[in-house]
């Protein structure tokens, strides 16, 4: 089967010539969870923001990433971006609207959808992000972890394919950490999430790839990975202590 996400040799430099990305390759099958681990400027964010295309100028090289079997370039990205739905890290850099429900509904109208069809895809994303009567609040007038919640909700409306997270549960209170795992479980969708909540990274993804300094130092089954104490040091990361009374997944 075509996987959902086939990233081969991916390169990235910033503008000012730091070297984000160095080689990445790696590839999701439909359906799966996988985890992005990996300490403070690994290149998690830099990764995600590659995969949907997410600026002309940061388009990877013609044909290194391929998304449910479209090579991602400046023809492509736009489509591509339809199925691939990337929750940003800032929940600030997401809103574009005045109230929540627009913000919502901004995806679904820029699809052409038919009215109908926005308003259930609206209804339904609110409800899954735990926050069915937010339509009339302002965006900006939300705590933290509610703007986060909104994010989600404008993401899950556009239906993807392919969910891209990065660290969704910054923010969040227990309750709505362990709401989100749920949500995220329940999804029909294949998903990458960097996040240094490791606790949600063994709960959620059965394959875990470690990455530091733009390169992919491991990719392998979670518990496995996580449970390597001297690989986790030397890469700026613990074995999570829940790895102590948790069997690995079957
Ligand atoms: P992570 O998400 O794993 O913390 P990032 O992808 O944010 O890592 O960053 C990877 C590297 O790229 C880091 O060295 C970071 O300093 C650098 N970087 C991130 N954004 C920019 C930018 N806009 N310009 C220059 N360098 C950047």
């Amino acid at each position: 089967m075509t996987p959902s996400l086939d990233v081969r040799n991916l390169c990235y430099a910033y503008p000012d010539g730091r070297v984000a990305l160095d080689g990445v390759s790696l590839s999701v099958a439909e359906g799966e969870r996988v985890a992005l681990i990996g300490p403070n400027g690994a290149g998690k964010s830099t990764l995600l923001q590659c995969l949907n295309g997410l600026l002309p100028a940061r388009l990877p090289r013609e044909a290194a990433v391929r998304v449910f079997g479209t090579p991602l370039g400046e023809t492509t990205a736009d489509g591509i971006r339809r199925s691939v739905g990337l929750l940003f890290q800032d929940p600030d850099d997401q809103f574009l609207c005045p109230t929540v429900r627009e913000e919502v509904r901004f995806g679904p109208e820029q699809f052409g959808w038919e009215e109908a069809r926005i308003e259930e895809a609206v209804a339904d994303a609110l409800a899954r992000a735990g926050i069915p009567d937010f339509g009339p609040r302002e965006p900006h007038h939300l705590s933290r972890g509610e703007k986060r919640r909104v994010c989600l909700a404008a993401v899950l409306a556009c239906s993807p394919r392919l969910l891209l997270l990065d660290e969704p549960t910054t923010d969040l209170d227990p309750r709505g950490k362990r709401e989100l795992r749920e949500v995220l479980r329940t999804l029909p969708v294949t998903i990458l999430l960097a996040t240094h909540d490791l606790e949600m990274v063994v709960d959620l993804c059965p394959r875990a790839v470690l990455l530091d300094r733009g390169r992919v130092i491991a990719n392998r089954p979670t518990f496995d990975l996580l449970s390597d104490e001297p690989l986790m040091l030397a890469h700026g990361l613990e074995r999570p202590h829940i790895l102590s009374h948790r069997h690995p997944h079957g």
